[in-house]
């Protein structure tokens, strides 16, 4: 017999686990050691999943049919109202595609669409290894801390404007995972004239948005609805991310992308799991309970997320305050003992800070930035967010949460922040 390896296909040699993977098992081998681990490396939703969605999950629990490969009719539905309610986009039933997770359908838009993909960095994780599994190729561009990380028109139109005929799509994500950087409304019409002018296909990441720290997220689509394809799911603002539900949603001009993608779906994962879907219509559907509960996890994160960057900016870490999502990209070139390990491998500074401190976070080499950059994503989640959403409904409106109530219920995260403060500080 051939060793396993001998027929691995070429692109995905030498691959590992994603890297906010490795850096969980790596926290979880030193808590078994006994030390004290800050998970501030893996991106998940603190809060539990609302209860309403629950309720409606254990409902349907007995649902054991297949549904139909392009999702459950209902929740096409109440996807497609969701983003004519919250965007005014002009979608219907007949334009959404369900996947299971937003992951699995970008994987699937980059095998059907015959493009170069254009990613901006600092990016999340996953999109690059996508495309190098399937061959595509990436045209980078590097975005500058000066302008909060955010991909300028000029940058993008310097790309396009090589090969100016080439089919292409972008990915923008916003709020940035890893930044927690958004664009405003006048910046997003910016960028969508120079998508329109050189037709490339947006696909526009927006998992984050409903977790918009002032929930006024804006969507690229109110300005370039024939170009973009808008992702969500249920894994951030749900808190669902281990029930692997993603949506997205077509201009009617891209049905055959939909139909294309839904052809690879029939023969691969053939559909969603049924309880999930038939939950996932109480999510999509909102009211008041949703609302509610959105506004108390935004007022959380608004909190905390304002917190940990002021902190760390007093500390001497230069890091902007996030719009949304739960993610800092803070730059330590200005630390004495940070630029001392500057000269090794890439994530070593980030492996000697969890030594040292017992704080995981990831390098911005993870997120496709230079080795010689000293930037790392932090994720401000880990507290108990079933704990935290409760408290927060006793604290007198407007009033913003204080520190007390920070330190009170997300005492990993402003412990794990005054120890980066004070490893930053040598
Ligand atoms: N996009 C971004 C920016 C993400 O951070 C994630 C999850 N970490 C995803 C997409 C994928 O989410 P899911 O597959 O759970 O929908």
């Amino acid at each position: 017999m051939s060793s396993p390896d001998v027929n691995l296909n070429l692109n995905v040699r030498g691959m590992g686990q994603s890297a906010t993977v490795a850096i969980n098992d790596r926290s979880n081998a030193l808590r078994k050691e006994g030390r004290e681990v800050f998970k501030l490396g893996l991106g998940q939703s603190p809060f539990p999943v609302p209860s309403s969605v629950v309720a409606e999950l254990q409902a349907n629990a007995f649902q054991k049919d297949y549904l139909p490969v392009k999702g459950l009719r209902e929740l096409r539905k109440a996807v497609a109202d969701y983003h004519r309610r919250t965007q005014g986009m002009a979608c219907d039933t007949e334009d959404v595609l369900i996947g299971p997770g937003s992951k699995e359908l970008m994987f699937l838009l980059q095998l059907v669409y015959y493009g170069d993909l254009i990613i901006p960095t600092p990016a999340w994780v996953s999109y690059a290894p996508q495309a190098n599994i399937i061959g595509r190729h990436i045209q980078w561009i590097h975005t500058e801390k000066s302008d909060q990380w955010r991909m300028t028109p000029a940058q993008l139109e310097a790309v396009c404007r090589r090969d100016a005929g080439r089919p292409r799509v972008l990915i923008l994500n916003y709020p940035s995972n890893p930044t927690g950087a958004t664009f405003s409304a006048d910046q997003l019409q910016a960028l969508a004239e120079v998508a329109r002018r050189y037709k490339v296909v947006v696909l526009s990441d927006e998992i984050y948005g409903e977790l918009h720290h002032e929930g006024r997220h804006v969507s690229i689509a109110r300005f370039y609805p024939e170009g973009t394809i808008v992702s969500s799911g249920l894994s951030k603002w749900a808190g669902a991310g281990g029930w692997r539900l993603g949506t997205f949603a077509f201009p009617r001009s891209m049905q055959w992308l939909l139909e294309a993608m839904a052809a690879v779906a029939s023969e691969t994962y053939t559909s969603v799991s049924a309880p999930i879907q038939f939950a996932a219509c109480r999510a999509f559907r909102g009211g008041l309970d949703i609302e509610k509960y959105l506004h108390h996890s935004r007022r959380i994160l608004n909190a905390l997320g304002g917190w940990c960057a002021a902190r760390m900016e007093a500390a001497g870490v230069s890091v902007s305050p996030p719009d949304g999502g739960f993610y800092l990209f803070p730059d330590f070139s200005a630390c004495a003992r940070a630029t001392r390990l500057r000269s090794r491998s890439s994530s070593e500074w980030t492996e000697n800070l969890l030594e040292d401190t017992g704080v995981a976070i990831l390098p911005g080499s993870s997120f496709g930035r230079s080795d010689e950059e000293l930037q790392a994503r932090l994720a401000y989640v880990d507290f108990d967010g079933g704990r935290a959403l409760y408290a927060s409904q006793s604290v007198t409106e407007p009033e913003a949460l204080d520190e007390e109530f920070l330190r009170t219920f997300c005492p990993n995260v402003t412990n794990a922040i005054d120890r980066l403060a004070e490893w930053a500080g040598h």
